[in-house]
């Protein structure tokens, strides 16, 4: 295969699978710089208040197409429609720009530091008011500012919604709330300098089925907007300005992989039932309720996962109760009577959520996230709480606790359930009395106390995604250390056999609901292992149960008992490949 002169080969980690050959568009966040300081001579006053009207303009006409788009959107989108309203106000409010105006005839400085002045005396008033509604006004003030100070120093600002052209969106890095925006159709695919596999940027690209190499390092640096690029989502594979031999070698796998994509649509309403008749329930994982289409599409047989914290992103206030009930009874109608697991708030590590205000922490992913967040703010966990028992009058909703660290934590979570459920009493609103109550089994204490949490809870499910990050203490978004996170250390499989000897020992239900779940190789492990439940997202679904189908329980058995016994993570990888090389070969 020969390269144009100018062609770059560049290897990442194919996080979402798919083969795309398309457009660069070099995403620019516009991050705000330093703002500069110059004082002026009196006859530059005017041009300066002129840039300051004109950013102005500027900052509002780009906040009115984000609205237009949305509007075009519908859907879910319209909940952001209010708060853009609210936003465009901003920018109209006298204060802020006859303040503005006056500070810098006044004292002859720039409209940079004139707007910085006006905006530190607005946030003063803002930071001493104690209505937390008002407090967050002020953060809206501070985004709009920071928005006009962009557009004043001629810096780009984008929104990914705000992408017309289909294209391979390039950036330093994505944040699931930016993943959360983006329209299959429109992102072809996407590739960052940063990120790792189980990051949750990569995980809802899987979601979305849009295919992603993350941990490129310097793609960026590499690639300008209008560039072709051929992705391979699998194998991590980016060649930028391909000659016309490589482009048509991609254009033949993508065919390749797309008839097997569309051939794996026989498994759909199949059983994943071994050869010897054992099954496996395949459930799969959401972030937003739109991803439930896809799920049904792929043949789930339940929600296995319901990331509920994504409906607190892409916003600027908490989702109100009525929301709350609004999502969680549309998933459960539309799964019809099948299973649906709303985890609660999992805030915090990378999945950040500016508008709470939390302090800086300086290792956020063991910080004040998940449940601990919860437990701080018990206002918040209980307005989800009353949603989540609301909405499960209307279909077999279950609860699930993310990042319990031990039993006094879970008997904690517990106490706050049933005094909500009392207050529901109370107040006459139906609720299922008999919902099931699960926990996430991912921090490395619930796991060796596993034993003790089953007598207290209704099932586990094990999120190898943390599981393996707290584990093996590597940062599950750093690519630098990206190498080391393997799910198939001996520690992990160590610590997934005996939670799930704890499960069954208490008679309890455990499942898989990480990113290795949807890993075909895995989820043979994982069926040796005697695990009846596995949860992934869309784009696995068929793959797992076609892999499943293949295999017999005795087999799996056999392979799980042989891995137990070697030391690295190589031999088992090794192993696991050799022994399922016959029915892996034509995986993607
Ligand atoms: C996990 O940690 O494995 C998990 C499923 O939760 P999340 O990826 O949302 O942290
Ligand atoms: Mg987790």
């Amino acid at each position: 295969m020969s390269f144009k002169k100018d062609s770059i080969l560049m290897k990442g980690l194919g996080v979402s699978s798919g083969i795309v050959i398309g457009t660069v568009h070099l995403f620019d966040r516009g991050e705000l710089e330093p703002v500069q300081y110059c004082h002026l001579d009196s006859r530059a006053l005017d041009y300066e208040i002129e840039r300051f009207n004109k950013a102005l303009t500027e900052s509002k006409d780009q906040i009115l197409r984000i609205r237009n788009k949305l509007e075009e959107e519908g859907g879910q989108a319209k909940e952001h429609i209010q708060i853009i309203d609210a936003n465009l106000l901003i920018f109209e409010d006298q204060m802020l720009i006859d303040d503005t105006i006056k500070v810098i005839r006044e004292d002859k400085i720039n409209a940079e530091w004139a707007l910085k002045k006006v905006l530190t005396r607005l946030m003063e008033l803002f930071d001493n008011m104690e209505d937390e509604y008002f407090k967050e006004r002020g953060s809206d003030i501070e985004q709009s500012v920071n928005r006009i100070l962009i557009n004043l120093m001629g810096k780009k600002h984008e929104n990914i919604s705000e992408i017309d052209e289909p294209s391979i969106i390039v950036a330093h890095d994505l944040g699931p709330s930016d993943t959360a925006q983006m329209a299959k159709g429109k992102v072809l695919a996407f590739l960052t300098d940063v990120g790792g596999r189980t990051s949750h940027t990569s995980i809802m690209a899987r979601s979305l089925e849009i295919p992603a190499v993350v941990g490129l390092e310097s793609v960026t640096h590499q690639v300008e907007t209008g560039d072709t690029v051929v992705i391979d989502g699998t194998t991590g594979t980016v060649i930028i300005n391909p000659s016309d031999k490589v482009i048509e070698v991609y254009q033949q796998k993508r065919v390749r992989y797309e008839q097997y994509n569309q051939d794996l649509h026989r498994y759909r309403d199949l059983p994943a039932e071994t050869t010897d008749g054992k099954i496996v329930e395949i459930m799969g994982n959401i972030e937003i309720v739109d991803e439930m289409g896809s799920l049904i599409d792929h043949g789930a047989e339940g929600i296995g996962l319901y990331r509920s914290e994504f409906l607190y992103l892409n916003r600027r206030e908490l989702p109100t109760e009525e929301e709350h009930l609004e999502a969680y009874k549309k998933v459960a109608e539309n799964m019809d009577g099948k299973p649906v697991i709303i985890r609660t708030l999992d805030i915090g590590g990378d999945k950040p959520l500016p508008f709470l205000d939390l302090d800086e922490e300086s290792n956020p992913a063991m910080g004040l996230r998940a449940i601990r967040l919860c437990f701080d703010r018990v206002d918040i966990f209980k307005t989800q709480l009353r949603g989540i028992l609301r909405a499960s009058a209307f279909g077999n909703i279950k609860v699930m606790f993310p990042m319990i660290s031990g039993v006094h934590e879970l008997r904690r979570a517990k106490s706050i359930l049933e005094e909500t459920k009392e207050e529901l009493t109370a107040e006459g609103i139906e609720y299922n009395p008999d919902m099931e109550v699960g926990i996430m089994i991912e921090v490395p204490s619930a796991a060796l106390v596993a034993d003790l949490l089953a007598k207290e809870s209704d099932f586990f499910s094990i999120g190898t995604n943390d599981l393996i990050q707290y584990t093996i203490a590597i940062d599950r978004v750093n690519e630098h250390v990206a190498y080391l996170f393997e799910p198939s250390h001996p520690a992990i499989l160590r610590v997934i056999k005996q939670v799930v000897k704890a499960a069954n020992d208490a008679g309890i239900s455990v499942g898989i609901c990480g990113e290795m779940a949807g890993e075909p190789v895995y989820a043979i492990v994982f069926l040796g292992l005697g695990i009846k439940h596995l949860s992934m997202s869309a784009g696995s679904l068929l793959k797992v149960k076609k892999l499943i189908r293949e295999v017999s329980y005795e087999d799996a058995k056999d392979i799980c008992d042989t891995i137990m016994t070697f030391d690295t993570a190589r031999e088992i990888e090794e192993f696991l490949a050799s022994r399922l090389a016959g029915i892996l070969k034509e995986e993607y």
